[in-house]
């Protein structure tokens, strides 16, 4: 019997990893834009030391029998896809399965790796470093998990470098778990970084570096900054699945999903990680649970006889401040953190730096596909 075929759009953190998990069961396709993945988490550290971590991991580096394409999908049915490939051609692929992982993308390139191959993202990487080095004041605008992070790598690696961090809210980690916020604010202040709170930047525009050494806040207030590190807003990469079935996405970009993860009413295509319209946090950690649901749906409809009739595991989400959707950790620095956990929050260094401050997830990435 032929093998069923499954196609994986998107090779992020979700994505990655069900091309990997399925490599040898299905013959499997990955479709991505870009030749590697790169570990998210670690970007805050990038930044300011653009070689501290083996973050970048190729495809071709796991993904054993299973195909790279590298290119972005354009259109969707239930059976096959349309591929527009890197070489400017054009490929429809047919599938029995497929999963949209096409993630979110970032305001600022920078922040979430667009750059086609890796050595582009070095270099990207690079440039800006050198810029961040060579600046008397930088602004990181948003103080969510990136941008809190971001800004404590900055004063600890360039501790002459003025640091400011402006957010559109009253409080830093408005959204995480209750005790971060203080936390986080204690830290930062202490470390010297200038917090501006319920301002938002004005000048430059998005994702624009300031060409005249200030940025301007929505009160006017001006701030010096030779360098903006945008750490603020995402929005879902799912044009094309708006596109082909414009009633599976909701107005911001979200995909509708039943309960096993499948796209209402296209039950050949699952969708998984930042694109799912279930009220989760957006957070790899999540992605990881639907990664782990979806993949056993997958190996349960591979290896049925009759796949209609076969019974899947429903999913249950990770609703925020609720069992394994209390899961968090911030780090500040390379040895610091605040971590939770389903049984509470913890302003202990070791702790977060043992999990996750020391290498910001590399080695467990690198280890959960088998790569030293
Ligand atoms: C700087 C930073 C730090 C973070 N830190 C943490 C953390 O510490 N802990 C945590 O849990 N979460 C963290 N996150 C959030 C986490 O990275 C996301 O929740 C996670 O990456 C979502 O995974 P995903 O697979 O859904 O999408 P993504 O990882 O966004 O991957 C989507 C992939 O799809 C590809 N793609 C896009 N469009 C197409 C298309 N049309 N065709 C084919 N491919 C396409 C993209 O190239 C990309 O590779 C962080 C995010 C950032 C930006």
């Amino acid at each position: 019997m032929d093998k069923k075929s499954v196609l994986v759009i998107g090779g992020g953190a979700a994505g990655h990893q069900i091309a990997y998990q399925l490599r040898d069961i299905a013959d499997t396709t990955l479709v991505d834009p870009k030749t590697y993945w790169e570990v998210p988490m670690a970007v805050p550290r990038l930044l300011v030391e653009p070689d501290a971590l083996a973050a970048r991991i190729p495809y071709a580096s796991f993904i054993g029998s299973a195909q790279h394409l590298q290119g972005r999908v354009t259109a969707l049915n239930d059976a096959s896809a349309k591929v527009a490939l890197a070489d400017g051609s054009q490929q429809t692929l047919s599938f029995d399965y497929a999963v949209i992982a096409t993630g979110s993308a970032s305001l600022d390139p920078i922040i979430k790796a667009q750059a086609p191959t890796e050595l582009q993202r070095a270099a990207e990487l690079l440039a800006l470093n050198k810029r961040l080095r060579t600046a008397r004041a930088v602004v990181v605008v948003g103080a969510g998990p990136v941008g809190v992070e971001t800004a404590a790598e900055l004063r600890e690696s360039l501790p002459n470098v003025e640091v400011t961090l402006v957010h559109g809210e009253g409080r830093v980690l408005d959204k995480a778990p209750s005790k971060f916020a203080g936390w986080a604010e204690k830290y930062l202040r202490i470390k010297g970084v200038n917090l501006v709170l319920g301002e938002t930047v004005t000048t430059p525009s998005v994702s624009k570096q300031p060409g005249d050494g200030k940025v301007i806040t929505s009160t006017g207030r001006i701030l010096p900054a030779d360098a903006i590190i945008w750490a603020a807003g995402i929005r879902p990469a799912t044009a094309f699945v708006a596109d082909s079935w414009p009633d599976a996405v909701q107005a911001n970009g979200l995909v509708k999903v039943d309960s096993y993860l499948r796209v209402a009413s296209h039950p050949t295509v699952f969708a998984v990680g930042d694109v799912t319209n279930l009220p989760e946090n957006r957070l790899a950690i999540v992605a990881g649970l639907h990664v782990k649901s979806v993949v056993g749906n997958l190996k349960r409809l591979i290896a049925a006889e009759t796949p209609s009739q076969t019974k899947l595991k429903p999913y249950k989400p990770a609703l925020p401040g609720k069992g394994s959707g209390k899961l968090m950790i911030v780090s500040l620095g390379r040895t610091d953190g605040l971590t939770s956990v389903p049984f509470g929050q913890f302003r202990i260094s070791f702790l977060a730096r043992k999990i996750k401050s020391h290498d910001l997830l590399v080695g467990m990435s690198r280890k959960a596909l088998d790569l030293r």
